[in-house]
């Protein structure tokens, strides 16, 4: 018996890559091909790239250049580039590595069955751009061993940051209807999902492409689903919340308690030059809006620093923001120069170790901040979804509502991964909680 063909997935980059992996495994486990968690017994090997910073395009060629190395031994072993770096790189990414067998874009990823069948009947295939007409099985989505289903709402982006690839990579933005999101939520809850996060790179910006509703709407609709136990959505844009949405967020409680709300900078003079549309007081009167709705509100943000023409000052009112707002979790990088945006042109660059020293300074300050944030949660009950092993035998992981990472002692019997538990946190520290898992009460029949 011959044995079954086997493929690896390497992911780099956001929510949306990650669902694009589930949705290329999806597709080949359709034909009988299995993952494997070694690259060198895979028979397809895919890279799904993120191209966000310069860093992560260049890491995904040096990680093709190991991989070739397979061929030698594997002369029928396929590579394939996917996500935003082959879209970004289409034709030229098959020039510059001689051994790649196909360049599939972020917007292809539903044809990645008839792409293999072309490239084994000869044809190096590149299937970039943004067709109309998209792919999407709902069916061929590898969810397994998964927690939380996430369903694309909306693709692609219009908001032209000067410092920004995405609306390059994913096109321009683009919603789904209702109905289809409708069913594929469904779907979800019908294979026992407890979480829905619902994607896109402005997911506040969904609108229904021919009707009335806009997100608050759709909130709504999903959060009032039997069967829904947290709603998240990921990523908002701070422009796009009207106080429709907010006054949802306040009215469901299975719409979690956590917000990913990226501001960028602090300075109203940065904010400008990237592009971002809101100013520093309005950043923040949305973010009084949002706690006043739903007080027990964990926010968390995305930062730039050493963006051009940032100066001290500038970079001053970025740590008092973030002392004023006291995120519970923050994502910041130094800005990083991206092909075909405008931000590389705009004067007074800032000099790599002024920006590396300012991204120490906020690390620290926001290390302390979480830390003090997460101590005071020392001695509470927290709802818990199980979502793997622990590194020390015994223990567990799981995620709360507000989103925040729980390492717990598992107790005698270890959680079904999935299930929803109970920790009593017993330790802070400023990324995780550590606890101690709650028996189950036992209800008493009368
Ligand atoms: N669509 C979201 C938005 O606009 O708020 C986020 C998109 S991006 C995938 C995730 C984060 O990467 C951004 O929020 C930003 O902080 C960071 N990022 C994007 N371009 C960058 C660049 N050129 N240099 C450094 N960080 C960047």
């Amino acid at each position: 018996m011959t044995p079954p063909r086997r493929f690896f997935i390497e992911t780099w980059g956001c929510q949306m890559n990650e669902l694009d992996t589930q949705r290329m495994a999806g597709q080949l486990m359709q034909q009988g091909i299995l993952p494997t968690h070694q690259p060198e017994e895979a028979d397809i090997i895919l890279l799904n790239s993120c191209s966000v910073r310069e860093k992560a395009a260049q890491k995904v060629y040096s990680r093709l250049g190991e991989y070739r190395q397979f061929k030698r031994d594997r002369g029928d072993l396929l590579i394939g580039l996917c996500g935003c770096v082959a879209q970004q790189e289409g034709e030229k990414a098959l020039e510059r590595v001689p051994d790649l067998d196909f360049v599939l874009g972020p917007a292809r990823v539903g044809e990645l069955q008839e792409v293999v069948a072309r490239r084994r009947a000869g044809e190096r295939v590149v299937a970039t751009g943004f067709p109309e007409d998209r792919q999407y099985d709902i069916d061929a989505v590898s969810r397994a061993g998964e927690y939380k289903g996430m369903v694309t709402i909306i693709e692609g982006c219009n908001k032209n940051c000067t410092f920004c690839i995405v609306p390059k990579t994913r096109g321009p933005e683009r919603s789904r209807p209702s109905a289809e999101i409708l069913r594929e939520v469904r779907h979800l809850l019908d294979y026992g999902f407890q979480e829905i996060e619902l994607l896109g790179q402005t997911v506040n910006h969904w609108r229904e492409p021919e009707g009335e509703w806009d997100f608050a709407d759709l909130l709504d609709q999903i959060a009032r689903m039997p069967g829904v136990q947290r709603l998240r959505f990921v990523t908002s844009y701070p422009r796009d919340f009207t106080p429709r949405m907010v006054e949802q967020i306040g009215r469901h409680a299975n719409i979690c308690p956590y917000l990913h709300l990226p501001v960028q900078s602090g300075s109203d003079r940065v904010l400008r030059r990237m592009g971002r549309g809101y100013t520093r007081g309005e950043y923040l009167d949305l973010v009084g809006q949002l706690r006043r709705a739903r007080p027990d509100l964990a926010l968390s943000t995305d930062l730039i620093v050493g963006f051009p023409g940032e100066t001290e000052e500038d970079f001053e009112s970025t740590l008092e923001l973030v002392r004023e707002v006291r995120f519970a979790a923050m994502y910041a990088f130094k800005y990083s120069p991206r092909p075909g945006t405008a931000a590389p042109r705009l004067s007074d660059p800032v000099q790599p170790e002024v920006a590396s020293e300012r991204l120490q300074r906020l690390f620290q300050l926001q290390n302390g901040i979480q830390e003090e944030i997460n101590r005071e949660l020392v001695g509470e009950e927290l709802e818990v979804i199980v979502t793997g092993w622990g590194k020390q035998p015994g223990t567990q992981t799981g995620r709360t509502p507000c989103h925040r990472v729980v390492h717990f002692a598992t107790g005698p019997e270890p959680a079904l991964l999935g299930s929803v538990t109970r920790v009593q946190v017993e330790t802070a520290l400023p990324h995780s909680l550590l606890g101690r898992r709650l028996p189950v009460p036992v209800l008493a029949l009368s």
